[in-house]
């Protein structure tokens, strides 16, 4: 691949894309290299300006993105799909010369179908905007992740994206129905949009969690569901995390499931009890939503507020949930976090039941000398386990310590969470930062996406590197 946009590649993708959507502009360039992963924030201009792709390409229509990826595969240059850019694992950082093709300007909806509770928008579509359409017909997809005014809809199914409601409504692959796709060579493929096919593998769930490696998401079709009735929030105090967690997960066993499990650690809870005037008192806080049919959602809330009290559970009654529920799309640590010298980020993994009070304990004792403070949280909770996150908060003498420190934090996560057989991602997916670990992760499985690889892309322009496979 070469490593300039030469004359004879740019009237190439002239005939692909109107030249006003075509941008060699330096600081354009070097904006696409950015998303919201922590380390891009502490890298030298140089290394920015090294990263950034040659140019930034903004299709409009799918014949145009199938026109850009044909020059690109004859051309040999990388393709980075780059939408609402809230990716925190550095999915957008070109790895070798490429372009930046910027989705944000392929949006719209396509098909509304309240019959059969569908929806198809353009992959750039925001993803709030989405919801905003559908809350005006009474209609909601039920996946509200943090980042919702941040993240286009392509962008949430290619990097396999929870929700906060996930625990009712699913994670996005339970809300894809079709998806339609433009191959490394410029073919465009798509499934029918049916409930349910025993027709052989569902081919675009290769496409849920791709990041670009396998194809450029250009359209997604989505199970949607009318507004829900009722819906209310809760906050529980545990002076014991474990019982908090063991409560949670007799939500499952016993069958009533709140739409909403967030089980903060003390040092987490301090900020939500502050929040409501409350003291944390080192307790640990649970925030638990509801929602639904009315009836159901009073018994169900009924049901789960007694099994937490027998756990040893204090009702804080309704006030601090919907303080959280207020705040839910405020990530107001990440700025601060990040500021100066200091770095801080979101490590989520996952782990079954079984597994998971250990790989809190190793991974918080392992921390402990790395950190100047951790905040944890189980959320994303199953019959089979759960999602936890580790917030970290570092920071060091100049850039580069910071950033030694911050990959010597992540090699740590990573490491324990390995040694405990836990998934070293729950829903933020693989980008720069855990590609060194998908090989591992992986196990056998990786041979069959590397094959998968070389088939559907076999001159590896399609965001080379990511996936955890090496660029060719
Ligand atoms: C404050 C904050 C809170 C967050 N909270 C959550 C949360 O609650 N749950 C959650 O799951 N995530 C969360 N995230 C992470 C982030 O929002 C997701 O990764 C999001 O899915 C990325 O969507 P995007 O449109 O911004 O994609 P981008 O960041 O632009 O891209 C992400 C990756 O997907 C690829 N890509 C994008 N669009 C396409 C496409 N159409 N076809 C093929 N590949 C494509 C890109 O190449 C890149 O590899 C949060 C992030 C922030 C900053």
């Amino acid at each position: 691949m070469t490593s300039k946009l030469s004359s004879k590649m740019l009237e190439a993708l002239h005939t692909a894309v109107p030249a006003e959507r075509i941008s060699t502009e330096a600081a354009d360039r070097a904006k696409h290299v950015k998303d919201y992963w922590p380390a891009i924030a502490k890298w030298s201009e140089a290394r920015i300006e090294a990263a950034a792709p040659v140019a930034v390409v903004r299709p409009r229509t799918v014949a145009e993105v199938s026109a850009v990826l044909r020059v690109a595969n004859q051309g040999l240059f990388g393709v980075v799909p780059y939408a609402g850019a809230s990716g925190v694992c550095g999915g957008v950082v070109p790895e070798g010369p490429a372009i930046s093709l910027d989705l944000r300007e392929l949006t719209g909806i396509a098909h509304f179908n309240p019959t059969d509770c569908m929806v198809t928008a353009y992959a750039g579509t925001p993803a709030a905007e989405l919801e905003k359409f559908l809350n005006e017909k009474g209609f909601t997809t039920g996946h509200y992740p943090q980042s919702l005014p941040l993240a286009s809809i392509g962008g949430l199914v290619a990097t396999r994206s929870s929700g906060t409601f996930s625990s009712k409504y699913g994670n996005i692959e339970d809300m894809v129905i079709a998806l339609e796709v433009v191959l490394a060579d410029g073919r465009v493929i798509a499934n029918k949009a049916t409930p349910r096919a025993a027709t052989g593998p569902r081919l675009s769930d290769l496409y849920i969690g791709s990041e670009g490696a396998l194809g450029v998401i250009t359209q997604v079709t989505l199970r949607i569901r009318p507004l829900p009735e009722a819906r209310c929030f809760r906050g529980i105090a545990f002076a014991d995390l474990k019982e908090g967690l063991a409560a949670t997960r007799e939500f499952f066993t016993k069958d009533i499931v709140p739409a909403v499990i967030r089980l903060y650690n003390a040092a987490e809870s301090e900020h939500l009890f502050e929040r409501v005037g409350q003291a944390p008192a080192g307790r640990s806080l649970l925030i638990l939503g509801f929602d639904g049919n009315r009836a159901v959602v009073e018994v169900v809330e009924r049901l789960v507020l007694e099994t937490c009290q027998r756990h040893g559970g204090q009702d804080l009654g309704r006030e601090i949930g919907e303080g959280w529920e207020r705040g839910r799309f405020d990530a107001f640590w990440l700025e601060k976090g990040n500021a100066g010298l200091k770095v801080a980020d979101a490590i989520e993994v996952s782990g079954a039941w079984s597994v998971l009070p250990e790989m809190y304990d190793r991974v918080t004792a392992a921390l402990k000398p790395q950190v100047d403070q951790l905040w944890s949280h189980f959320s994303h909770c199953y019959g089979q386990g759960s999602s936890i996150y580790f917030i970290v908060f570092a920071s060091d003498q100049s850039r580069e310590a910071v950033l030694a420190k911050y990959h010597l934090i992540w090699k740590t996560v990573m490491t324990e969470v390995l040694a405990v057989g836990g998934a070293i991602s729950h829903h933020h997916g693989i980008g720069m930062i855990r590609a060194p670990y998908i090989a591992e992760e992986a196990g056998s499985s990786f041979e069959l996406l590397k094959a998968i690889k070389d088939a559907v892309d076999p001159t590896g322009i399609l965001n080379p590197g990511k996936l955890g496979l090496k660029r060719t």
